[in-house]
């Protein structure tokens, strides 16, 4: 059988490496040296952050997290200005796109990711598109090439590319500032600034910031790429739950690709939106925790001394975790009770049903924080702390 992974040679890509020059070289020398000489061109800046909004949350919301990962499902509409904008990133067609993506998220940081971390950070960032070394496959976008608006973009995808990254956002700055500057901002260094932001996920993310869902994967979460790529810095747990249309889960993580999502499901524009079931979510850190607790247990001069109380630990977490499921398989029966098909749950079931998922559900709870206020604090475990976890087991 033909190995697909077979790596072709590295092999210089030209025209990639004049054409993230020269736009590189314009942003940062090009941009001060014309307002130096001529003043703010403020329509061209307006028209820039405009553009590098709605170019980057089409990468965000329709390359990655609608072709990609198929988190959600989205009306004709939206989909043909995604597309459109998306094309205007100049970061290749959709079709090609979402085939490297989901070889990173299958290959992650091995042979056969196409940024792979593995390479060092240059790499990762921006090496593999001047020196290209994988092979595109699109075994793994069969589903996309029966979609007829990512087939139409993807064959017409310079023609795409060239009217709405170039041609329309000049054509605007030229209308109404000069031509000078609309060449510069809106599309130079709006095309520097909306690469690099992105190429960051694949390096910074992979290199620092916080796992509080996976250890074992390169991927971090780090805020600081989120405000630049419209909440993708959340990486960490975008590789623990890829097919979630969320990459930010808390309120306070900046994600406004998640907030658009929302937004077009309220106006029926888009459905289906997948989200990780929060058991699952609540189980991931709990296996983090439980890591971190073995590590740090390791680390200790005297670990024999606290065998009895490790295992104490381990048993409290089996604990927690068959609590977590019993929560889980209540609020399920709960949910279909008041809203499943049938008759109409009569008042006493209704308060029945209530009362054993929010008794589940504080039992879970008051496992949990006592295991998190454990772990936060760096003292050796005392014999408070050890009944405590012997009577979260009961
Ligand atoms: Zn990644
Ligand atoms: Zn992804």
């Amino acid at each position: 059988m033909k190995n697909d992974l077979v790596d072709p040679k590295p092999k210089i890509v030209w025209h990639n490496i004049f054409f993230f020059a020269s736009t590189g070289l314009i942003a940062v020398i090009g941009a001060p040296l014309y307002i130096s000489r001529f003043g703010v061109p403020v329509f061209e800046l307006w028209l820039t952050v405009f553009y590098i909004v709605i170019t980057s949350i089409s990468i965000t919301a329709g390359y990655h997290r609608l072709y990609s990962h198929s988190a959600y499902r989205a009306h004709p509409v939206v989909q043909c200005l995604l597309l459109f904008f998306g094309a205007a990133a100049f970061e290749q067609s959709a079709l090609k796109w979402s085939s490297q993506h989901r070889d990173h998220h299958q290959f992650t940081a091995k042979r056969g990711d196409p940024y792979s971390i593995g390479e060092g950070f240059f790499y990762a960032h921006i090496g593999w598109v001047l020196f290209w070394a994988h092979t595109l496959r699109f075994k793994n976008v069969k589903d996309l090439k029966t979609n007829r608006f990512v087939m139409l973009q993807h064959r017409y995808y310079l023609f795409w590319a060239l009217v709405s990254g170039i041609i329309l956002p000049f054509a605007i700055g030229l209308w109404y500032g000069n031509l000078l500057a609309a060449f510069i901002f809106p599309v130079c260094a709006r095309l520097a600034f909306v690469h690099h932001a992105t190429f960051c996920v694949n390096s910074v993310c992979h290199l620092f910031g916080g796992e509080p869902y996976d250890l074992h994967s390169t991927a971090r979460n780090n805020w600081m790429v989120a405000l630049v790529t419209n909440g993708e810095g959340f990486h960490n747990y975008h590789h623990r739950f890829p097919s979630d249309y969320r990459n930010g889960i808390r309120w306070y993580q900046w994600d406004p690709t998640k907030w658009l999502i929302r937004s077009l499901a309220a106006l029926h524009m888009a459905w289906n939106l997948k989200e990780a079931s929060k058991f699952r979510i609540l189980e991931a850190r709990l296996l983090v925790h439980q890591e971190l607790l073995r590590r740090r247990e390791s680390r200790r001069k005297k670990p024999i001394r606290l065998e009895r109380f490790f295992s104490d630990f381990e048993g409290g977490y089996q604990v927690l975790r068959s609590r977590l499921f019993i929560w889980e398989k209540n609020t399920k029966e709960y949910r279909q009770m008041l809203h499943g098909p049938g008759r109409e749950p009569s008042k006493a079931i209704r308060q029945r049903a209530r009362k054993t998922m929010n008794i589940s559900k504080q039992r879970f709870k008051h496992t949990y924080q006592r295991r998190e206020r454990y772990l936060k604090s760096n003292r050796q475990p005392t014999a408070d702390a050890k009944t405590n976890l012997q009577q979260s087991r009961s």
